[in-house]
């Protein structure tokens, strides 16, 4: 089975061990270098992303984190995890940082406040049904560069799902409202990046 690394640091990383183990991957916790290199995908939970930032920094995983991305490990970034793969961020907090890798700018907190909120159904590029989403203090994806795909838009047009070859990020969380859809196709770009490494 694919062996899928959680960013552990901050964050709803429990929800996301727990669909990836009901989808058959072996998911470990990464917190050091070294459990990096244990794992062939790896999962950026949503949760602060300048907390994160600045844990990633402490642990000395930024440039690992980096690295990996850059040789083409296939990640999935969720909320503050799409905001930790984006290239640029409007909103960030002063020296917030971002491993990036994904060529998109993201404004932070683009709903506003916790109060603002919100579930939807959103309709996915090539899916039959529709995906509850559940944004929470949620950014949006403003600037797309050409080799960023735009999966979901909210009814008024905004960017909220994104893919660039193996990296794939949601504004929203799948994984707290039991879609598994995002992690298969994410679980896909794991075994296909496993196939032509062999
Ligand atoms: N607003 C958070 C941030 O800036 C993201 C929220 C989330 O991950 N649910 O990182």
């Amino acid at each position: 089975p694919p062996r899928i690394g959680v960013l552990a640091l901050q964050g709803d990383v429990r929800e996301h061990l727990r669909v990836l183990t009901e989808l058959g991957a072996t998911a470990s916790l990464v917190r050091r270098p070294g459990d990096l290199a244990a794992v062939d995908g790896l999962v950026l939970p949503g949760g602060e992303s300048s907390v994160i930032d600045k844990l990633a920094r402490a642990f000395g995983m930024q440039q690992p984190i980096r690295d990996a991305i850059t040789a083409g490990m296939p990640v999935y970034g969720t909320c503050a995890g799409l905001i930790l793969l984006a290239d640029r961020v409007d909103g960030a907090i002063a020296g917030q940082e971002t491993f990036g890798g994904l060529d998109v700018t993201v404004r932070r907190n683009a709903f506003g406040g916790q109060t603002e909120s919100f579930e939807t159904a959103l309709a996915v590029a090539g899916w039959d049904a529709l995906v509850h989403a559940a944004f929470i203090r949620a950014p949006l994806v403003t600037e797309l560069g050409p080799q960023v795909r735009s999966l979901a838009t909210l009814p008024d047009g905004g960017v909220v799902a994104v893919e660039q070859g193996r990296l794939l990020a949601t504004a929203f969380h799948p994984e707290v409202s039991g879609e598994r859809r995002f992690h298969e196709r994410f679980l896909a770009h794991v075994r296909e990046a496993r196939a032509s490494a062999r």
